[in-house]
C-alpha cells in the first residue's frame, strides 16, 4: 500500500510543490498536525502563516459552519452578501485612515498584490512601479512581475518595475546594503533614469520574509516615506506574512513609523481559508477600467472565516501575545546560537523571526546545504519548520499566533537536537535529494 506522501507524488502536480521534507498529515488541533504515521508534529510554519489561529481554531470552525449551512451564494460579484461587507467594514475600521477608502477582496496574497500593481498604474496614470531585491509578492504573472526574489529570476518583470536594495543590518554588500547606501542608490534613481513624476507606487514588505526574514534597519521605511510623499508615490504595505498580529502589533508596519496608502493582507487572513484584501483610498481601489475579479472573489464562507480569525486577534489580545511569546522564543533562539556556531544571525519581531545559518561567523557565508539538512532533521524528530532567504540558509519561524511558551521551548528543543545532529555530520545527505526546497 502506497503512502499518503507517494500517492501525492503520483496525484498532485509538481508545479505547486515547495517540499522540504516527505510530510504527509491527516488531521491537526492547535499548533500540532497530526503525521499520516502518526506522530505528532509541532507545527512552526503554521503552513507559511496561514494558520494564524492553529489548526482547527472553533471561531473559524463555527464561522465557516453557519456560513455554509444558509450560504448566501457563492460570490460578491453580483450580489451583496453580509459577510463580506461585515468584513470589509472591519479592514476599514483597523487601517490608516489614508487607506480607509475601499475594500477589494481575493483568494491569495497573490492576486491581491497583482490586483495593487494593476490599479495602482491604471488610477495614476504613472507607468512605473518601486519594488525590492528579494520581495516575494506573490506566484501568479502579475504578482512575479513586481517581485524581486532570486527564485522567480526566469520570470518575466513588469515594464516599469525598477527593483531597490532592502537594507539588511545583518549583510552589507551583495544585493543588500546598508540604509543609507540604499536610500543613496533611490535618490539617485529618482534623480535619473526613473522619473519620480512616473512612479505610481512603492511596494514593501515590513519584514522580507522569503527574502530572509529581514528585519530593516530603524528609521528606514520613515525616510522612504518621505521621498514617496514629497512624490506622491504611493506606499504599499505588503503585510500577508508579517500582518494581523503576527510581528507583536496589528500592523507590521506599526514599526516602522508609516502609513501606508494601501494595505495588503492574505495569509492569516482566513485563517486557513483562502482569502486576502486589499485596502486603499477610493480614488485607487474605485478605478474600475482596472477591473479585476474571479468568480468566488468575496464568497461569505471565507469571508465570514477572515471576520472570525480578526475578532479572535482582537479579543484575546493575540498581538500582544504574539509579542510576549516571540520575545521567549528569541531568548531561547539566542541561547542555542551561544551553543551552536550555524548560527549567524537570530532576528525578528513577535511571532515572525528567521535564524540565519553559516558555515562561518567571519565570513558570513551561507551554510545552505546545513540548512536544509536542520529543517530534514527537524521533521523527523517532530518539528515543522522551513526555510527561506536569498541563499536558501534562513529558517523560519511563523508558529500559530496561538502559541504556548511551553510549545515554543518544546519546538527550540528540537532544534537544538538537530543542529547538533547536523554539526555532528550524522544526518544522510542523500536524504535532500528529492527535496529541491527553493
Ligand atoms: N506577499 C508576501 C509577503 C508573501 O510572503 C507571500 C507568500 N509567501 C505572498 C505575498 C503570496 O501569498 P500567496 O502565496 O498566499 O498567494
Amino acid at each position: 500500500m502506497p503512502s499518503l506522501y507517494e500517492r501525492d507524488l503520483k496525484s498532485l502536480s509538481r508545479l505547486s510543490h515547495l517540499r522540504f521534507f516527505p510530510q504527509a498529515v491527516i488531521g491537526g488541533k492547535g499548533a500540532y498536525l497530526t503525521s499520516d504515521d502518526g506522530r505528532r508534529l509541532l507545527d512552526f510554519s503554521a503552513s507559511w502563516g496561514a494558520a494564524s489561529l492553529g489548526h482547527s481554531h472553533p471561531a473559524v470552525r463555527d464561522a465557516v459552519l453557519r456560513a455554509l449551512s444558509d450560504q448566501a451564494g457563492a460570490s460578491h460579484l453580483s450580489s451583496a452578501n453580509l459577510p463580506a461587507v461585515e468584513l470589509a467594514e472591519k479592514l476599514l475600521s483597523i487601517v490608516p485612515r489614508r487607506a480607509a477608502g475601499r475594500v477589494w477582496l481575493g483568494h491569495s496574497g497573490s492576486d491581491a498584490n497583482e490586483t495593487v500593481a494593476r490599479v495602482v498604474v491604471a488610477a495614476t496614470g504613472r507607468p512605473r512601479i518601486l519594488a525590492f531585491k528579494g520581495a516575494y509578492h506573490g506566484g501568479t504573472t502579475g504578482s512575479m512581475a513586481v517581485s524581486g526574489h532570486p527564485v522567480q529570476q526566469g520570470v518575466p518583470k513588469a515594464q516599469g518595475l525598477t527593483l531597490i536594495p532592502y537594507p539588511n543590518p545583518y549583510r552589507d554588500g551583495g544585493d543588500y546594503t546598508s540604509a543609507d547606501t540604499a536610500l543613496a542608490e533611490l535618490e539617485s534613481l529618482l534623480a535619473g533614469p526613473v522619473p519620480p513624476n512616473e512612479v505610481a507606487a512603492l511596494l514593501l514588505e515590513p519584514i522580507q520574509s522569503d527574502g530572509g526574514m529581514v528585519v530593516p534597519p530603524e528609521n528606514y521605511f520613515r525616510r522612504v516615506e518621505a521621498i514617496c510623499r514629497q512624490h506622491g508615490i504611493l506606499i504599499v504595505s505588503d503585510e500577508v506574512k508579517v500582518g494581523l498580529g503576527r510581528s507583536g502589533r496589528l500592523h507590521a508596519f506599526d514599526h516602522l513609523g508609516i502609513e501606508p496608502d494601501i494595505v495588503v493582507f492574505g495569509k492569516g487572513l482566513g485563517g486557513g481559508l483562502p482569502v486576502s484584501a486589499a485596502v486603499g483610498p477610493e480614488a485607487i481601489m474605485n478605478h474600475s477600467p482596472a477591473f479585476s475579479f474571479q468568480t468566488v472573489h468575496g464568497n461569505p464562507v471565507c469571508a465570514a472565516a477572515a471576520l472570525a480569525v480578526l475578532e479572535t486577534i482582537e479579543r484575546e489580545g493575540l498581538a500582544d501575545r504574539a509579542s510576549e511569546i516571540g520575545r521567549h522564543l528569541m531568548q531561547e533562539l539566542e541561547r542555542l546560537k551561544q551553543k551552536h556556531a550555524l548560527i549567524g544571525d537570530v532576528r525578528g519581531r513577535g511571532l515572525a523571526i528567521g535564524v540565519e545559518l553559516v558555515t562561518d561567523r567571519a565570513s558570513k557565508s551561507p551554510a545552505r546545504q546545513e540548512t536544509a539538512l536542520a529543517a530534514y532533521r527537524a521533521f523527523e524528530l517532530g518539528l515543522v519548520l522551513y526555510y527561506v532567504g536569498m541563499s536558501s540558509n534562513v529558517l523560519e519561524f511563523t508558529p500559530p499566533l496561538t502559541l504556548t511558551k511551553e510549545e515554543a521551548s518544546a519546538g527550540v528543543a528540537l532544534l537544538d537536537q538537530a543542529l547538533t545532529d547536523v554539526a555532528s555530520g550524522k544526518i544522510d545527505r542523500t536524504a535532500l535529494a528529492d527535496f529541491a526546497g527553493w
